[in-house]
């Protein structure tokens, strides 16, 4: 059954919000962060009011519910990414936590000066910053695969680098935050395997659009956020193969990553609380384990189909636009993202226009400095759809980008 964006929207209440001149919001930066249900905003004041606590430690009443809550919250994860275990699933703050965290525990104890780790040119600063961070302690190579004309990566070249580089470690997004290309995970995981590379996937475009199956993905690490998934910010998951993650160092040392501690030294605990130190984000697991619940009661294929209509029928009227430029692969092949240029309108000015019409969208290089540098651009505007963006919405863009260009151009 397709989505109806209309009873979506009433479990939205930020979409009520007028914007000055009463006009109403058109939400399209959902690529940087989703909004939230009432749910989740209810599960989450529900454990503020009512049974909040600090977590693992206390004996009391509270705190053993809000450990029963942030545990849960973990199955609830565990299950949505159909992990084997949830020693699998830690708690970070964040996708670039949980990259940074990888970066130095896995990276830090196997990557040497001999080494190369591969990464595509689409990704996040996110998942590429850890990596010259790691090049600079360790001396390894940072090696990225282009973007053809038409914006994807073929398969033959994914094969070809792998065999030649041989890299310790293949780290890609699942779905790029500028283009919208979703890449064939298992596909290329599978060719990592067997060229010997661990893999980590950059899941944060990825999950809040499409069902995630570690097991089938079959990659080592696959990472995201609460907040683009309508959970809450402050909060994401990094999922490991067990293997790897016991056998790896615990990253940031304190409170509730111990076994014991002595005048001597420490012993870690074990998964996850190993990698979980100090106070965990209690609150923000809640509300990210009512947001993966609410997603998954939606529908995620129906999440995805909706949004790649919107971003289909947004392409098609801004192609007939004069001067505008559109980048990304061909619609059947990307996620509802849609990322455009005028000619001689600065990106900025692009946003600010549409912001003065009540219409949220993003402009900069969305922290993908080397792809923007790969297309010859330095900046692009970026209108991102999910669930609760309707087909009005889509010509309120429209029509906007068109006087746009009008004025400047
Ligand atoms: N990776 C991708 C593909 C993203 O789109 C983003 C956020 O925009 C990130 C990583 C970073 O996520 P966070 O800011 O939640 O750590």
């Amino acid at each position: 059954m397709p989505l109806d964006p209309q009873s979506i929207r009433q479990d939205f209440p930020i979409l009520k919000r007028r914007l000055p001149g009463d006009q109403p919001l058109v939400f399209l930066d959902n690529a940087a962060s989703s909004q939230r249900p009432q749910s989740v905003i209810d599960a989450m004041t529900d454990c503020y009011e009512n049974f909040y606590a600090n977590v693992h430690r206390g004996i009391h009443t509270l705190s053993e519910e809000s450990t029963a809550g942030y545990e849960a919250a973990r199955v609830t994860t565990q299950q949505f990414l159909n992990a084997a275990s949830q020693r699998e699933v830690i708690f970070t703050s964040g996708t670039t936590a949980a990259i940074n965290l990888v970066a130095r525990s896995w990276g830090d104890a196997h990557v040497t000066a001999d080494d190369t780790i591969l990464l595509t040119i689409c990704e996040h600063h996110a998942n590429i910053v850890p990596w010259h961070q790691l090049a600079e302690r360790v001396g390894c190579r940072v090696e990225f695969l282009l973007i053809n004309d038409d914006y994807s990566i073929d398969t033959e070249t994914v094969a070809e680098a792998l065999q030649r580089l041989q890299p310790k470690l293949f780290a890609f997004t699942a779905t790029s935050n500028v283009l919208g290309t979703v890449f064939p995970v298992q596909q290329w995981a599978q060719l990592a395997k067997e060229n010997g590379a661990t893999v980590l996937v950059d899941a944060a475009q990825a999950a809040p659009h499409q069902a995630i199956d570690v097991q089938d993905w079959d990659a080592d690490f696959v990472i995201f956020s609460g907040h683009k998934v309508c959970g809450p910010s402050g909060i994401g998951v990094l999922y490991g193969r067990e293997a790897l993650l016991a056998a790896m160092p615990p990253f940031l040392g304190g409170g509730a990553m111990i076994d014991r501690v002595t005048v001597d030294g420490f012993t870690s605990a074990e998964l996850p609380e190993k990698f979980e130190a100090g106070t965990p984000p209690i609150v923000e697991a809640i509300g990210l384990a009512r947001a993966l619940q609410y997603l998954q009661d939606t529908g995620l294929n129906e999440i995805a189909r909706h949004e790649r209509d919107l971003a289909a029928a947004a392409e098609q009227q801004l192609r007939d636009v004069e001067g505008v430029n559109l980048f990304g692969p061909r619609q059947s092949e990307k996620a509802g993202i849609v990322s455009f240029t005028i000619d001689g309108v600065h990106p900025h000015d692009i946003a600010q226009w549409l912001n003065l019409r009540g219409i949220a969208v993003r402009a900069g290089h969305h922290c993908a400095m080397p792809l923007h540098e790969h297309m010859g651009l330095t900046a692009t505007a970026r209108a991102s759809f999910y669930l609760y963006n309707t087909l009005d919405e889509v010509e309120q863009l429209v029509d906007a980008v068109k006087q746009t260009r009008e004025k400047f151009a």
